[in-house]
């Protein structure tokens, strides 16, 4: 009788494993800011743009490729899409520039790398990559970030291919572009890594060589098997002080806490006091996520194998 049941419970372990081994999941966000539906009269367009990026993830990781290949790839669509603020469509500084700033981590190497400052190469997400992978540093900026990415094969583009006809008139306009639209994406792949990546033109009206919190580990991106994966959009001076990525890593490695309550610790206990605003994207090695965000509302989505999947903008 023993042997029987020691014999059940083996089998359901192996079960429990193959299940879990068999299991993906995928989040991204599209910026958060003051987002409503009375101000956000395109929702239907960011609504296709965010279920087109989710696609492409998802069929990466369903295909059993990696979290980085699925971070990297939705991260360049959304860099190709106007709609965001990364890439083509990136905000423009206070000198009428685009200063595009990227990062990418592995969670089961720790391995890291960033791009900060450049505006010539079509993909930063690409270069952060390239960062990681080939140059044995992790944060290259400006120039030597571009020489780089030029030297390894990536696709550089004149300074203007980033403006668009609409964010360049908000700019005359105004000199104020509130745009939102800083891209990350957190993914958990079928080998149970977890990877993080975020993409920004930062913020607007920023100064000339200004770096937010997109392109430092720990700051608005992290990655680590061992506890969740991050990506931050907001206020990045506020996020980098707090060191808000690893803070919800140390949260969960430290004291235990779930992705849902340390999201919502460093959102509502550390930046909503200071005055920071944001939001986060976490996601653990389970497939547990949360989103947290102080703004009115966040371009947000979620895809598991185990069916979840919604795409929401505003608070609920
Ligand atoms: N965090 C970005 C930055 O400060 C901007 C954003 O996410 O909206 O550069």
């Amino acid at each position: 009788m023993r042997i029987f049941i020691c014999f059940i419970f083996i089998l359901l372990l192996f079960f429990q494993n193959v299940k879990c081994q068999n299991s993906y999941a995928i989040m991204l966000h599209g910026g958060a800011g003051n987002i409503t539906q009375e101000n956000t009269k395109n929702s239907e367009q960011y609504k296709n743009a965010l279920d087109s990026a989710m696609f492409i993830g998802e069929n990466i990781l369903k295909n059993g490729g990696s979290s980085l290949d699925a971070v990297e790839k939705v991260i360049c669509f959304f860099e190709d899409c106007p709609l965001f603020n990364a890439g083509k469509g990136a905000v423009f500084n206070a000198d009428g520039h685009n200063e595009l700033d990227a990062s990418i981590m592995d969670g089961k190497t720790l391995q890291a790398g960033a791009v900060a400052g450049v505006g010539d190469i079509k993909n930063p997400i690409s270069a952060a990559r390239l960062v990681m992978e080939k140059s044995g540093h992790v944060l290259l900026i400006t120039d030597g970030a571009s020489k780089f990415a030029r030297e390894n094969g990536l696709e550089m583009v004149d300074s203007s291919y980033f403006k668009t006809e609409k964010s360049w008139q908000r700019y005359l306009k105004a000199k104020k572009d509130d745009k939102h639209g800083t891209v990350g994406c957190v993914a958990l792949d079928k080998s149970g890594n977890l990877a993080a990546g975020t993409s920004t033109g930062g913020m607007s009206m920023k100064k000339f060589g200004r770096v937010g919190d997109s392109p430092i580990i720990g700051a608005g991106t992290y990655a680590n098997n061992n506890t969740c994966a991050v990506s931050c959009t907001g206020w990045g001076e506020f996020f980098i002080r707090n060191s808000i990525a690893f803070q919800i890593n140390a949260l969960m490695a430290f004291k235990n806490l779930s992705v849902s309550e340390a999201a919502d610790y460093v959102i509502n206990q550390v930046l909503t006091p200071q005055g920071g605003t944001g939001g986060v994207i976490v996601l653990d090695a389970k497939g547990n996520f949360a989103f947290s965000f102080n703004t009115t509302g966040m371009f947000r989505a979620v895809s598991k194998s185990d069916g979840t999947r919604f795409i929401k903008m505003f608070k609920e």
